[in-house]
């Protein structure tokens, strides 16, 4: 197998360093902790720098609010070891003259050719690729993106980093081999995801379905919903999703009571309902009911792998976050391996759990869902074979 040969090179590292920062403060350190592994690896194989790229949130030229000094210093102060930072031209001004190993270059996306695609970003490709040796690739956050970071550095050797292996082992491989695999899905709308739906059908045992997109498949099966969350194209695909599920033999489990309101807000006339009555004209459902998570709990039991995506209820809302804490909870106490992925879902596991208790927590939002939609990423198209 080849290996990748670190020894006194330049290697350019792409991380996701997209954190939130309030005041300066970095209030979620996750994706930069989860780079550590790579970075140590990096170093301790002799590498004589390591030029860390990551981008922070979405400015089109230079904003001082977007810049990556925090999580500098976040990172300077766990490596205990001195990082030179720079913008890219004052790194290319002084890069022989530096003595640090580690240097952060300022966000990415203060340039706008990171995010336009080829023909218009050659030169800013080739300034990037020119920058080291070899390219490891570990922003899974942003490995569904053509952007010139991670498309675009053509050294040599290149190759993903630890954190994407992980992503890749729990997002993709994770639906081969044995075991009964359950899907656990939530949030909005079913049009929203139906590509992850119909990609792990065939590959998964049941699907417990909660959250807004329930109230499609229930209005379908005839159940009055009352003014809950509707998705008008998601119902138009139900049939197929059902028929699918019936090829596969793969058991769609709907939920049977609900916390309701009778706005879309924390507090108001709170009711709990369920399918003998349904939901009353003027009321939505905001959440799982006390039956289904015991219903729900029953199948994850009898389960050797989990996946959840996409919270079970309006967990931004205290009255109606029991549902999505509940199921945090049997992941926590569950003895196979547990998956969570999506933005909103691992925010909300973050908010409520332990995340060291669950198998893998993956640090990226669309990555993910792509990856479970069974898409190939355009950045990890780089070797893989290729041992540390
Ligand atoms: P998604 O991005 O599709 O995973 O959706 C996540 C969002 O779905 C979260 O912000 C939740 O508040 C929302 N959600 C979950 N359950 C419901 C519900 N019953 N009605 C409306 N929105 C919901």
């Amino acid at each position: 197998m080849n290996k990748i040969v670190f020894n006194q090179k330049t290697v350019i590292l792409r991380t996701d360093y997209n954190v939130p920062i309030l005041d300066g403060k970095i209030t979620s350190s996750a994706r930069i902790d989860a780079s550590l592994k790579t970075i140590h690896h990096i170093l301790h194989h002799k590498a004589s720098r390591i030029i860390i790229i990551s981008h922070l949130g979405r400015p089109r030229t230079i904003d001082p609010q977007l810049s990556l000094k925090p999580v500098k210093k976040y990172l300077q102060s766990i490596l205990s070891k001195d990082i030179y930072f720079a913008n890219l031209e004052d790194y290319i001004l002084n890069s022989e003259k530096i003595s640090q190993r580690i240097v952060m270059l300022e966000n990415i996306r203060y340039y706008p050719e990171e995010t336009q695609e080829l023909p218009t970003t050659p030169n800013f490709r080739k300034r990037l690729t020119s920058l080291g040796d070899v390219f490891v690739n570990d922003a899974f956050g942003c490995s569904h993106r053509n952007h010139s970071s991670i498309v675009g550095i053509r050294c040599p050797e290149r190759c993903c980093g630890f954190l994407i292996r992980k992503e890749v082992k729990f997002l993709q491989d994770i639906f081969e081999g044995e075991g009964v695999v359950t899907l656990i899905l939530g949030g909005s709308k079913v049009s929203d995801k139906i590509k992850l739906i119909s990609n792990l059908i065939p590959k998964v045992d049941h699907i417990l379905i909660g959250g807004g997109m329930a109230f499609t498949f229930l209005k379908y099966f005839g159940y009055q919903i009352g003014s809950s969350l509707f998705d008008e194209d998601g119902f138009k695909i139900i049939p197929e999703i059902i028929e699918n599920a019936r090829i596969h033999q793969t058991e769609i489990v709907l939920p049977t009571d609900f916390m309701c309101n009778n706005n879309f807000s924390n507090t108001g006339d709170v009711i709990c309902t369920d399918l003998s009555t349904g939901i009353p004209e003027n009321y939505m459902g905001l959440d799982i009911g006390k039956a289904t998570i015991k219903n729900f709990s029953t199948y994850l039991q009898k389960s050797d792998k989990i996946i959840w995506n996409g919270p079970v209820g309006v967990f931004e809302f205290d009255n109606f976050a029991n549902g999505s804490q509940e199921i945090m909870k049997l992941l926590e106490r569950h003895d196979g391996i547990t998956v969570i992925g999506g933005g909103d879902t691992s925010a909300c596991c973050e908010q409520f759990g332990n995340k060291d208790k669950i198998t893998h927590l993956s640090t990226g939002g669309g990555a993910s869902l792509e990856m479970l939609e069974g898409k190939k990423l355009p950045g990890l198209k780089f070797e893989f074979s290729k041992s540390w």
